[in-house]
């Protein structure tokens, strides 16, 4: 609804919020569709967000199976996992497993239904690739430089407490060759890198304050 000064004219004091804050509100706003796109999907099949998150994380090799383990992935507690773990042990969509190194670890895995129910649910996470993918090239790429480094940001404020991006990773060395189209290195697969091949959640990551041979 528009607003009139004191003087009858428009009040246009809206253009002077901030740029932080018009961007921060963006950032909300998107990170609330993207959590509506995979809440809708979930809901689909019965699950809760939680449950669709637990789920979504098993199917990736790389990201941890213990309870405690995928709780600090998704940055919630331990009961709280192990909650949404029940539901899907019950609805047989997962199982779990003593750890074959240390039997105090239970892991947690995909049953074959709770692996074709994954897929199902990541193909619905394609409509925000969609979007994207109306962007240019050089758009793209510098959404994803500006992603990483807005994450690394989370990170080191303790927002967010794990993320596989190239700027917190070991491997990684930033402007290793400026004024390259390959300015950076990746030390894993030992060559320079462009910016369109940050990683956001890369297999290979090891994180800065973890020893290079303990993963
Ligand atoms: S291992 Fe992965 S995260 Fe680490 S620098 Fe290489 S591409 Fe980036």
């Amino acid at each position: 609804m528009s607003t009139l000064d004191s003087h009858g004219r428009p009040n246009a004091d809206y253009l002077k919020a901030p740029i932080e804050e018009r961007i921060g509100v963006g950032l909300h706003q998107l990170s609330r569709a993207v959590l509506l796109q995979s809440e809708r999907a979930a809901y689909r099949h019965r699950l809760s967000g939680l449950q669709s998150q637990l789920v979504l994380s098993l199917l990736k090799q790389h990201h941890a199976k213990s309870i405690g383990g995928i709780a600090d992935e998704l940055d919630l507690s331990a009961p709280t996992l192990s909650d949404a773990a029940r539901v899907l042990l019950k609805k047989g969509l997962i199982r779990k497993a003593r750890d074959d190194r240390d039997g105090r670890i239970v892991k947690l895995s995909l049953t074959r239904r709770g692996r074709t129910l994954a897929h199902t649910l990541q193909e619905a996470q394609a409509e925000i690739q969609r979007i994207v993918s109306s962007l240019s090239n050089e758009e793209k790429e510098h959404l994803l430089s500006l992603l990483v480094t807005l994450t690394k940001g989370f990170l080191n404020r303790g927002l967010i407490s794990i993320s596989r991006i190239c700027q917190g990773c070991q491997f990684f060395g930033q402007d290793r060759y400026p004024g390259s189209d390959k300015p950076h290195y990746c030390g894993f697969a030992g060559m320079p890198i462009g910016e369109s091949k940050l990683q956001t959640d890369c297999p290979e990551h090891v994180p800065l304050n973890l020893p290079a041979t303990d993963r």
